[in-house]
């Protein structure tokens, strides 16, 4: 399954990593630096999902994550956090801006994929809801 991505991170080196195993995978990337850098880039397209790097220069993650869901247009857009191993909390904290999960940095490349794969399948949208209720039948 490929799907649009947009990747959020400061750092270069893992913006790079993330994007290229991601681009490797078929998924179409789009990159964005800072929170102003991904704002833009939403306005233009919505993806599916977002892979949000939590500490970044100006707004950081978590609060990006909280705007984006509250707003109607980005709502739907599931959001996984990229937190790193050393901080302690960061996964909780995520999850209480709402993010749909997290991912732990440093990202296990062999790993990832299959990590982002999950996260792209869970669809919590109508049409999954009623083909999920038909399979019930
Ligand atoms: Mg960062």
């Amino acid at each position: 399954m490929s799907a649009k991505i947009l990747v959020v991170d400061d750092n270069p080196i893992n913006l790079k990593l993330v994007s290229d195993v991601l681009e490797f995978e078929g998924h179409e990337i789009l990159k964005a630096g800072d929170a102003e850098e991904a704002q833009i880039v939403l306005a233009g397209t919505l993806p599916d999902l977002i892979l949000m790097d939590i500490a970044l220069p100006g707004m950081d993650g978590l609060t990006l994550t909280r705007k984006l869901k509250a707003e109607e247009r980005t709502c739907h857009v599931r959001i996984v956090a990229l937190t790193a191993f050393a901080m302690k909390g960061d996964d909780q904290k995520a999850l209480s801006a709402g993010c749909d999960g997290y991912i732990t940095k440093p990202i296990d490349t062999r790993e990832f994929p299959a990590q982002v794969a999950a996260f792209l399948q869970l669809i919590p949208s109508k049409i999954n809801h009623e083909s999920n209720q038909k399979s019930h039948d």
